[in-house]
C-alpha cells in the first residue's frame, strides 16, 4: 500500500467509535491532528449503546475503582451543549445471602439489615435475603449524551470521525503506519486500538501479537410495569451475580447479569433469557412486569486478568491499546481518555518508541503485564 495525494497525514489514528475512542479523541481534540474510524455506520453502535449506564465506584478491583473515582470527579455537574445532565446520583445496593454478600461488598460499601434495605427499596419482599449492602457514590449516566458530547468535542476541536470505514489494511511504514479504513487512507505515527470486541482482530491485522482479550455476552431489557417504582430506588444486583434491575424512564432496566464467552459479533439475546430473569426477580421483590419493551445483548471484553489494557505495545512502536474494559468501560472512560493522552502526548521521540507508564494504576493496566505474551 502506497502513500497517495489523500491519504491522511495524523498523530493519532482512534479505531473505534465506541466510548473509549470517542473519549480519547474528545481528550485530544485541538492537542494534535487526529482522526477516528468506526466500521459501523454510526458511532456506538455495539457495547457503548447496550450497557447499563451505571457508575458505581465500589464496584471492580483497585485499579477499576481509582479509574471511576477519577471519571466520576470530570463527570458530576456536568452537562452537555443541550444542557442535559451527563450524571447523576443513583445508589447502587447488593443484596443476598449473608455470605454472598460479605464476599461481593467492597470496601466503599455500607452494610444494612434487610429492614434497612426495604425502606430504601419497599419492592424487596420481606424474608427474601439475609443481606444488604450500599454504595451511595454510584451515578448513572446517560451513555448517548456523554457519547454525544464527546463526539461534538472531538470534531470541534479538529477530530475527523470517519464512519462506515472498517480497517482493512495496515503496515509499517517509517517511524508510523499506513492504514487503509474504508474508503480512506491514514498515514499514522501512532494507531490507538479501541476496537472493543475486536481488539485481538485489529491487532493481528497489524501483525501485532493479540493480548487474549475475550469478549462475554452480557444481556439487558427494559421492561413496562404495572406500577412505576421510585425514581430514587437504588438499582439492586443479586450477591451471586444473577441478576439486577434498576427503575428507568419506561418502567424498569432487568439483566440476567451474565458473564458468558463469545465470539466478537453483533450479539443477540437468546428467546427465554428474559422471562428467566424476570422469574428470578420476582422471588426476591416484587416487579409487576407487564411486557418486555426492548432486549439486547452487548460484549464485555477482558484480557484474563479482569483488568483494562492501557499502553503501548512493548513490540510494536505506536501500536496503543485501549481495551479490554469490561463491564466498566463508562465507568473507567474520562480517566482512561486522560491517562492515554499524556502517553500518547509525551512527546514526539517518546511518541515513536513508546513512553513507560508513570503512575500505579497505568502500570497495572500497562499491556506488557499480560502472560500472552511471555
Ligand atoms: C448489558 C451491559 C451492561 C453494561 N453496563 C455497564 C455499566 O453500567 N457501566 C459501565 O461502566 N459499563 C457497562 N458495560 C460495559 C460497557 O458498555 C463497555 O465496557 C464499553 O461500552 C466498551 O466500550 P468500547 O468503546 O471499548 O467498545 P465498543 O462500544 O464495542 O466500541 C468498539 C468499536 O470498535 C469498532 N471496530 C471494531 N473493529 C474495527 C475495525 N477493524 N475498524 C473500525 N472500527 C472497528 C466497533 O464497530 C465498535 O463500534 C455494560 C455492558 C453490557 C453489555
Amino acid at each position: 500500500m502506497a502513500t497517495t495525494d489523500s491519504t491522511h497525514d495524523v498523530d493519532v489514528l482512534i479505531v473505534g467509535g465506541g466510548i473509549a475512542g470517542l473519549s480519547l479523541a474528545s481528550e485530544l481534540a485541538g492537542k494534535c491532528r487526529v482522526a477516528l474510524v468506526e466500521a459501523e455506520q454510526s458511532l456506538a453502535y455495539h457495547t457503548s449503546s447496550r450497557s447499563a449506564q451505571q457508575l458505581i465506584p465500589s464496584y471492580g478491583p483497585a485499579p477499576v475503582q481509582e479509574l471511576t473515582r477519577r471519571t466520576l470527579l470530570t463527570l458530576r455537574g456536568a452537562v452537555d451543549d443541550a444542557g442535559r445532565r451527563l450524571a447523576w446520583p443513583s445508589r447502587f445496593m447488593l443484596v443476598g445471602t449473608a455470605a454472598d454478600v460479605a464476599a461481593e461488598a467492597h470496601s466503599g460499601m455500607g452494610h444494612l439489615a434487610p429492614h434497612e434495605a426495604r425502606a430504601l427499596a419497599p419492592v424487596l419482599r420481606e424474608g427474601a435475603f439475609e443481606a444488604a449492602a450500599l454504595d451511595t457514590d454510584s451515578v448513572r449516566t446517560d451513555a448517548l449524551a456523554l457519547i454525544g458530547d464527546h463526539e461534538s468535542k472531538a470534531r470541534s476541536g479538529g477530530v475527523a470521525i470517519h464512519v462506515g470505514s472498517p480497517v482493512h489494511t495496515a503496515q509499517r511504514v517509517g517511524a508510523g503506519w499506513l492504514v487503509g479504513a474504508g474508503a480512506e487512507g491514514f498515514h499514522a505515527l501512532n494507531v490507538v486500538n479501541a476496537a472493543g470486541a475486536w481488539a485481538d482482530d485489529l491487532a493481528i491485522l497489524f501483525g501485532v501479537e493479540r493480548l487474549g482479550l475475550q469478549p462475554f455476552r452480557r444481556t439487558a431489557a427494559l421492561v413496562s410495569l404495572a406500577e412505576p417504582l421510585d425514581p430514587d430506588m437504588p438499582m439492586i444486583a443479586a450477591a451471586d451475580d444473577s441478576w439486577y434491575f434498576r427503575p428507568d424512564e419506561v418502567g424498569a432496566l432487568v439483566s440476567p447479569a451474565e458473564t458468558e464467552p463469545s465470539r466478537a459479533e453483533d450479539a443477540v439475546p437468546r428467546p427465554g433469557d428474559v422471562e428467566r430473569t424476570i422469574e428470578l426477580i420476582r422471588g426476591v421483590a416484587e416487579l409487576p412486569v407487564t411486557g418486555i419493551l426492548r432486549a439486547w445483548t452487548g460484549l464485555r471484553t477482558s484480557p484474563a486478568d479482569g483488568l483494562p489494557v492501557l499502553g503501548f505495545d512493548p513490540e510494536a512502536p505506536g501500536f496503543f491499546w485501549l481495551a479490554g474494559q469490561g463491564g466498566y468501560g463508562f465507568q473507567t472512560s474520562a480517566a482512561m481518555a486522560e491517562d492515554a493522552a499524556g502517553q500518547l502526548l509525551a512527546g514526539a521521540e517518546a511518541l515513536r518508541v513508546g513512553v513507560r507508564p508513570v503512575s500505579e494504576t497505568e502500570r497495572a493496566l500497562d499491556p506488557h503485564r499480560l502472560s500472552v505474551r511471555r
